[in-house]
């Protein structure tokens, strides 16, 4: 077994543990945030129902904000309030319900889950975390600690990005943060803070501490409740007194700046990049530098025909439903090959049009509408845009995957992701 990390990155005196968990609770009681899925966690006296309302919040949560989620969240809920209904919508509901959200594989995901549960667990939510984790696909170890705690008042921690935040400034976890030795050393300390007869709360709070507090930029500590806990605090209050006592000329004794004090400690910043005063807390947590995201482009043409009540009608097309925004709606679509000359991109995109329109299309008559950028977590995506409007009617081939017109009004209401609305 590894040896255990040094003290300094620990909670080890059980009286600190205890008053930091009443301090904890004490602030969120007093400060948290009304939100529908705590409301929901509250009041809902079937297990099963609370756990899939906690359920659905915490995917919806994932990469997006508070703020975005309430919406989707309660018109979801008002839609589908149990997994049973949930199971029996299609996957076009779900993605339009889930349109503009991001990520549109987790809709699909919660729904698969949902029917696993009805057709294989006789319609009962997973009782504990470990078994969440397991038997649902999509929830990982943070959703089903999220879940069991929150829901059933399972004594489990959960590590998320929040989390990880206040634990490494509490500790001084200056390693980099998303090595998998340093996420199991958070979760172990999770797992030990957590409060034994009020898992949940004390869960959400240690979330919405970093959520509202403990922020990645400029954190609160003067406001913060646990900082009397916190070693990166105490570690800039040294650095202070002594800046002052230097100031005014008295003898100052060289504050202890060192880390842990134990040489190749795994948890400490490393050699390479030391503490840095000018950045006081946020020294904590570290993270080893990200990758850039690839550059993609992308030829996309509106094609515009008029409708039967004479407004205009545009085409768009299923995409496969595997890959990236798998199933979503968009315009007719070609990813380009990198440094495609203008000219040879009108003819490839005019040879792909003519599969959908069944007729063939002059590479000339594209008109060149402009250029859209999206940012997908890991792609930078441009959209080469261009448009062409089709005279009489045009017969869909239905041997082609699904397409469809549609007017704006319907377009604004289909499957289609947020990258499509822009274009
Ligand atoms: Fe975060 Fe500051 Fe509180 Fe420490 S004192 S936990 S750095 S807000």
């Amino acid at each position: 077994a590894p040896a255990p990390p040094p003290a300094q990155h620990l909670f080890s005196d059980p009286a600190e543990i205890e008053a930091l968990r009443g301090n904890l609770l004490a602030w969120y009681d007093k400060c948290k945030r009304d939100l529908p899925w705590r409301t929901l966690a509250a009041t809902e006296p079937d297990a099963d129902r609370r756990a899939y309302a906690v359920w659905v919040s915490e995917i919806m949560l994932q990469q997006t904000q508070v703020a975005t989620v309430i919406d989707y969240y309660n018109r979801w809920m008002q839609k589908w309030p149990t997994p049973q209904a949930l199971a029996q919508a299609s996957l076009e509901e779900v993605n339009e319900l889930w349109a503009g959200l991001g990520y549109y594989s987790r809709g699909k995901r919660l729904q698969e889950a949902a029917r696993k549960v009805v057709s294989e667990l006789a319609g009962q939510m997973p009782r504990t975390a470990e078994d969440l984790q397991k038997l649902l696909p999509g929830v990982g170890r943070y959703t089903a600690g999220a879940i069991a705690s929150i829901s059933y008042g399972q004594a489990t921690g959960v590590v998320d990005g929040n989390v990880i935040r206040v634990l490494c400034r509490l500790r001084c976890i200056g390693a980099d943060s998303s090595s998998p030795a340093v996420i199991e050393r958070l979760w172990d300390m999770a797992n030990a803070l957590v409060d034994r007869s009020r898992p949940g709360d004390f869960n959400q709070a240690l979330m919405e501490l970093g959520a509202t507090v403990c922020v990645p930029k400029a954190p609160l500590c003067g406001e913060c409740p646990v900082k009397q806990h916190c070693r990166a605090r105490r570690r800039v209050e040294k650095e202070l007194v002594f800046a002052s006592q230097k100031l005014f000329g008295k003898p100052a004794s060289v504050p202890d700046v060192e880390d842990c004090g134990v040489g190749g400690c795994p948890l400490c910043p490393p050699a390479a990049e030391p503490w840095d005063s000018s950045l006081g807390v946020t020294n904590f947590p570290r993270k080893a530098a990200k990758k850039q995201p690839r550059a993609a482009r992308t030829a996309t043409c509106v094609l515009e025909r008029r409708g039967c009540h004479g407004a205009p009608e545009y085409l768009i097309v299923q995409r496969p439903s595997s890959g990236l925004l798998a199933g979503l709606w968009e315009f007719p679509s070609l990813p380009l090959a990198q440094g495609l000359q203008e000219e040879k991109q009108r003819e490839v995109l005019a040879d792909h049009l003519r599969a959908w329109t069944g007729r063939p299309v002059v590479a000339g008559g594209l008109r060149f509408i402009g250029e859209v950028v999206h940012i997908f977590s890991h792609i930078h995506q441009t959209y080469v845009v261009y448009s062409l409007p089709l005279d009489g009617d045009v017969t869909l081939d239905p041997a082609l995957s699904p397409s469809r017109w549609v007017t704006e009004k319907e377009f604004h209401a289909s499957a289609v992701s947020t990258a499509m609305k822009k274009v």
